[in-house]
């Protein structure tokens, strides 16, 4: 028997109805490629996303067609987030970070027939343009004083002119909740890039979920500053969920340097932000370097890499802003874990509790997670074990755009590649990613341990370590090092600084201190470079110390 409840879609247009309905006059602030700081209410988002939903049909988009961004994080792309999703299009968030030629080659994949961009991007929207195959038109997300001149470009469209000539009666319209809403590529670890897919029921379903106390823990009184792009799975959910509260909104556009933040941050009294690692650390500087304060941030979601421990006392014990510790993929929209505390854990000590929130933590209600052995054996949940992490939810993927990389799932779990342990608790800690573990002596070394020890040295701005080759071990970790400016420390002062941290087996046989470390488009550090770089190092330094033996 049926239960007699309306069977309403689950669709993303409901989000903007609501938030222009119930908390129309909330604001949305942009800083913008063009140098303003743009105010808008989500009364004038409800509106221009309706002229622009009939601008994109204009152009011959239709239900199902993909629609293209190159952008920042601002009012605009919000308004396509809605406009085109809203009306039963494709959103197809490109990452600009990414090479021309891959780029390219994932617009064609999707057959994106509009791109909109930037105008930070036109010279990497002049060299696609005469490749993409599928793309009709050209729109530059600005308004007529500030238009490029150009010849590159065929089909050139202004995006304030396009929506300032439609009416804004458009009539969002009811579809089947399991449309396709919205397409993320992920980073491309190995072979091509892959699309995700989200729907409009994926994307509610995890909307509810991530504005939960336990999880991104937002309501109508708090001001979010997503610095986690737009173009990185939405933003981590974020101009979802600032809807379906009725959050402020601010954007920070192409500024992501520490001041700039910083200013946005105190100017439009943030309280909560969500990133990844390496943003933070730009920030954390200019505010400790300029004795500075945060006056109304509250919380931060740090996630897309593991917290560094110093990071997270920095934030919490230095400047009394909460870190809410996340993990997730592109493939689950992401939210996944996070590392909120339970009563239970009122009664622990200020170490233990830090050590729970320097996990990737617990599931957000509608995810499970397992581990499992290379059999696919499901592994103890004692906190030591280590396994690969298996996910499935309704806001995870099932498959990839297009069928790339058939057969994703194993038994309907989604293999995440990551290495992780689960606690009794239900806490999970992420060791490594499959593909970076490091072998020696047939027993695994967790890379991230490593990285997260160098980086509590006052000296160090940034870690990776590696396995590197080694004749006796079959691998043993290396540690990659870059400097703060003007500090100083020697290649066996940082690794005396391991004693009494880890096993000293786990030490790693040798230092490099670089000037940089490569990062990917969505800032994490590219360690296969550094593998193909670096792998052979101990070897080729006859560095080959049987560090094992020693312990
Ligand atoms: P992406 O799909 O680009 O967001 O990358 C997802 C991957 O980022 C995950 O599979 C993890 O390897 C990594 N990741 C995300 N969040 C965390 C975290 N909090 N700690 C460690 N790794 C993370």
């Amino acid at each position: 028997m049926n239960g007699l409840m309306m069977d309403r879609p689950l669709l993303i247009s409901s989000l903007l109805v609501h938030a222009e309905g119930q908390h129309g006059e909330r604001e949305i602030v942009s800083r913008r490629v063009e140098g303003d700081i743009h105010r808008m209410t989500y009364k004038d988002l409800g509106r221009r996303a309706r002229q622009l939903a009939r601008a994109v049909a204009a152009l011959g988009v239709k239900p199902g067609d993909r629609v293209g961004t190159l952008a920042w994080n601002g009012h605009r792309h919000l308004e396509l987030y809605y406009a085109v999703s809203g009306s039963g299009a494709v959103l197809h968030t490109l990452n600009p970070r990414l090479h021309p030629d891959q780029l390219t080659w994932i617009a064609d994949h999707a057959e994106d027939q509009v791109l909109f961009f930037d105008l930070t991007f036109l010279p990497l929207i002049e060299a696609i343009a005469s490749r993409v195959k599928t793309v009709r038109h050209f729109v530059a997300m600005t308004d007529r004083a500030h238009m490029p001149e150009t010849t590159k470009i065929p089909n050139l469209l202004c995006y304030e002119e396009l929506v300032a000539a439609q009416p804004d009666d458009f009539v969002w319209p009811e579809f089947d909740e399991r449309t396709a809403s919205s397409l993320c590529y992920t980073s491309g670890t190995t072979g091509n890039p892959k699309g995700v897919l989200y729907s409009h029921r994926s994307t509610l379903l995890h909307t509810f979920a991530a504005a939960l106390h336990d999880a991104l823990d937002v309501s109508s009184a708090d001001t979010i500053l997503p610095v986690v792009p737009m173009f990185h799975v939405n933003a981590w959910g974020l101009p979802y969920v600032a809807c379906m509260v009725g959050a402020k909104l601010v954007f920070p556009g192409p500024a992501l340097d520490g001041k700039s933040l910083h200013d946005l941050f105190e100017a439009e009294g943030v309280t909560v932000s969500a990133g990844v690692p390496t943003v933070w650390q730009g920030l954390l500087t200019h505010v400790e370097g300029n004795n500075l304060k945060f006056s109304t941030m509250r919380r931060t979601i740090i996630g897309g890499s593991a917290c560094p421990p110093a990071m997270m006392d920095a934030f919490q014990q230095r400047h009394d802003v909460k870190v809410l510790h996340a993990w997730g993929m592109t493939e689950t929209s992401p939210v996944g874990t996070t590392a909120a505390l339970k009563p239970v854990h009122a009664s622990l000590d200020a170490d233990q509790r830090r050590a729970l929130q320097l996990k990737q933590g617990r599931t957000v209600f509608g995810v499970e997670m397992k581990i499992v052995d290379v059999n696919g054996q499901p592994l103890p949940h004692d906190g030591k074990t280590s396994g690969e992490l298996m996910v499935r939810g309704p806001w995870i993927a099932s498959g990839y755009f297009k069928g790339e990389a058939q057969g994703a799932l194993v038994d309907g779990w989604f293999p995440t590649g990551d290495v992780a342990t689960i606690d009794a608790d239900g806490f999970m800690n992420i060791t490594d990613r499959s593909k970076d573990v490091i072998k020696s002596g047939g027993e695994w070394i967790g890379s991230i341990d490593l990285e997260n020890i160098a980086m509590a040295h006052p000296a160090v701005a940034m870690a990776a370590c590696i396995a590197a080759r080694h004749p006796k071990w079959d691998e043993r970790p290396l540690l990659i090092v870059v400097k703060k400016p003007g500090a100083e420390v020697t290649r066996d002062e940082l690794l005396q600084f391991y004693e009494g941290k880890i096993a000293r087996w786990w030490t790693p046989d040798d230092v490099i201190f670089v000037d940089s470390i490569p990062l990917g488009a969505t800032g994490k550090m590219q360690k296969s470079l550094l593998r193909d770089a670096y792998q052979d190092h101990l070897i080729a330094s006859d560095k080959v110390p049987s560090s094992k033996e020693a312990a």
